[in-house]
């Protein structure tokens, strides 16, 4: 066995630099350096006994990390916006030698020959690819979403001049806001934007009877949200689908006019299409490696489950992962957390012939918080439905929760994961 010294780096790679991603890199790296890694929160638990070469690569295609949970704020607040999207070069935790980042995007990946095609942007010559090997992968790509759910830019200059297009449209716009789509991004832009323009009529239009109708969460949850939006005077129309937006005439001052399909008409000056349409983000993986709709298969230990060659190597936390629980960023986290975990037990034996003890996800019930403004409701099977500044408190305060903890990035010290 080669001395410490003498053994070359694992090359970890990592796809996708948000909530998983990041999480991944940074727990890899406390256990590597030989910390207890700072999502573990087991008072009990002992550092590494070695510490252990790693070289993680984060491939994104944006240049950041961008806080998408405040997406719904950060479209209507341009210093909102400027403080959820940072640069990866401007993030204290990952400026380790142990830690590098490309902006590219991973166009394909070879199981076989643990080989990754990154397509990098090269200026005025068009693309470069970069053929990347490594000995470890854990696929954090999440979903591909679009505006407003997620923002169209990847640079963090784009993004502000996006938000800054869309702030302004929204403050503009004194003859009201209609956002289509009460889905959980629907419910929060709505809310988002009566927070901050309260003078400005919001109205929210969802086809069914009843907010969060694709959610498999309690009645009682979706009542009481449809309530406190109402509370916070959001204008909401049930039962009736946006069929057409014509140019309004000059009997009123409204830019729109637009034709709902149950005969009603509504006027505005901005129409937000929030129906969520979104997409695994998996076509870089092998077939065999994904589920019909494109969700990385995994096992309990976060390890590719599909038919695809050097699975103990190929790893997918997050959105993209195919297990069972709503898609939240506390999930995407703890995935990456026990993945890494794993990745570290096999580094290890590896190494020091150590016993391997794998982390293993357990089956995830429904759960959600939504922030509502200047408050929030909740359902989480531990706590039942709750609401207000408990919730609110909990996960999002002033900032989406992008000053939480739970999402400190910043820290160059591990902090402890709440
Ligand atoms: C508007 C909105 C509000 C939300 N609110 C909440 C909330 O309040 N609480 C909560 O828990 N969850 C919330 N969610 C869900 C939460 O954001 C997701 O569960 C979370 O983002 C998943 O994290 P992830 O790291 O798996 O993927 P993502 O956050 O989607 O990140 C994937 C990353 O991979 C990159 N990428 C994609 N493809 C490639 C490729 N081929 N090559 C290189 N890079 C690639 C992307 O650029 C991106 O940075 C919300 C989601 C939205 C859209």
């Amino acid at each position: 066995m080669p001395g410490i010294n003498e053994q070359p780096p694992f090359k970890v790679l990592i796809v996708g630099g948000s909530y998983a991603g990041l999480a991944a890199t940074l727990n890899l790296v406390d256990l590597c350096q030989g910390r207890k890694c700072r999502f573990n929160v087991d008072e009990a638990a002992k550092a590494p006994e070695h510490k252990i070469p790693v070289q993680v690569t984060i491939v994104d295609e944006r240049d950041g990390y961008f806080h998408i949970i405040g997406q719904p704020l950060a479209i209507g607040s341009n210093s909102a916006a400027s403080t959820f999207w940072q640069k990866f070069e401007d993030i204290p935790a990952l400026q380790s030698p142990d830690i590098n980042h490309i902006q590219g995007r991973v166009e394909s990946v070879d199981c076989k020959s643990r080989t990754a095609r990154i397509a990098q942007s090269a200026g005025d010559e068009g693309q470069k690819i970069i053929e990347h090997k490594y000995d470890y992968m854990v696929a954090c790509s999440g979903l591909r979403r679009e505006w407003p759910s997620a923002p169209k830019s990847l640079t963090r200059e784009a993004y502000l001049a996006e938000t800054s297009e869309s702030a302004q449209t929204i403050e503009n716009a004194t003859a009201g806001v209609v956002v289509v789509g009460g889905g959980a991004v629907g419910i929060e832009i709505a809310a988002e934007i009566k927070m901050l323009h309260p003078k400005l009529k919001v109205t929210l239009v969802h086809s069914r009877q009843q907010l969060l109708s694709s959610e498999d969460l309690p009645v009682e949850f979706k009542e009481k949200t449809l309530e406190m939006l109402k509370e916070s005077n959001v204008e909401v129309v049930m039962g009736a689908r946006l069929q057409d937006t014509v140019p309004a005439d000059e009997s009123t001052s409204a830019k729109l006019r637009l034709k709902l399909s149950d005969g009603r008409e509504l006027f505005a000056d901005h129409v937000i299409n929030a129906v969520s349409r979104f997409t695994p983000t998996s076509s870089y993986l092998p077939k065999e490696a994904c589920d019909p709709e494109g969700y990385v298969r995994i096992t309990a230990g976060l390890q590719f489950s599909g038919d695809v060659p050097n699975k103990e190597f190929h790893y997918a936390a997050g959105d993209l992962a195919c297990w069972s629980g709503i898609k939240r960023g506390g999930a995407a986290m703890h995935h990456a957390h026990f993945a890494v975990v794993n990745i570290h037990q096999r580094m290890m034996a590896q190494l020091y012939k150590t016993e391997t003890k794998f982390n293993e996800l357990v089956e995830v019930a429904p759960m959600m918080a939504l922030a509502l403004g200047e408050t929030a409701v909740g359902y989480f099977p531990t706590m039942g439905l709750t609401v207000g500044d408990t919730i609110r408190n909990m996960f999002f305060n002033d900032d989406l929760g992008y000053g939480s903890k739970l999402f400190d990035f910043q820290s160059q010290s591990p902090w402890n994961h709440c």
